[in-house]
């Protein structure tokens, strides 16, 4: 008998281990769907913006199917839990913010007197994050924007220092030489 994993084992199963991040981008992705719906047109993909790097990530790997080897999946690093959706071909954005008490509470603590007591931590705030009020979790902005459009395909030229290809727009330019930024630095 095969049985269907739910959409919360499956986004676990590709993450590899049980934790509150993964159950707040969990519940942004859910967010997300109930907010800009089924896909407007069969070509349509699902860009996501994310302005840090954590376990949320992998919830919009499975739950939106965007990926960041796609580049449907990006991270611009600003230390801020704000995650932007859109789907390609539109101008409606989706931006939603974690609110800062929600984040405050679900912060892991230092220590633990023992393993139960952490795991025992674990299923309580995760069971937190998916349950508080969505007024205590995040606040959502919806605007006329268009999230990235890069579609443009890399250029690659030689860093005149190591030798190794670099893309241009990655490079830095003097005349006709580039230089890669590992060398540039
Ligand atoms: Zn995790
Ligand atoms: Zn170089």
């Amino acid at each position: 008998m095969c049985v269907e994993k739910t959409p919360w084992e499956q986004v676990v199963d590709f993450h590899g281990h049980t934790c509150p991040g993964i159950a707040l981008g969990f519940r942004v992705a859910q967010i997300a769907q109930r907010e800009l719906g089924l896909r407007p047109a069969p070509a349509a993909e699902l860009l996501v913006k994310a302005e840090t790097q954590s376990c949320a990530l992998d919830a919009f790997q499975i739950l939106n199917k965007a990926t960041c080897g796609r580049g449907t999946l990006q991270i611009k690093e600003k230390g801020k839990h704000v995650y932007s959706f859109q789907y390609s071909g539109t101008d409606d954005l989706v931006r939603i913010a974690l609110k800062g008490d929600l984040l405050a509470r679900v912060a892991e603590p230092a220590s633990f007197p023992g393993p139960r007591q952490r795991q025992n931590w674990v299923l309580e705030t995760i069971q937190f994050i998916l349950t508080c009020p969505e007024e205590d979790f995040c606040t959502l902005r919806r605007t006329p924007a268009v999230l990235y459009n890069d579609t443009a395909a890399p250029r690659w030229t030689t860093c005149s220092v190591c030798g190794e290809a670099v893309r241009t727009d990655h490079a830095v330019q003097t005349g006709e030489v580039f230089k890669c930024l590992t060398c540039a630095d």
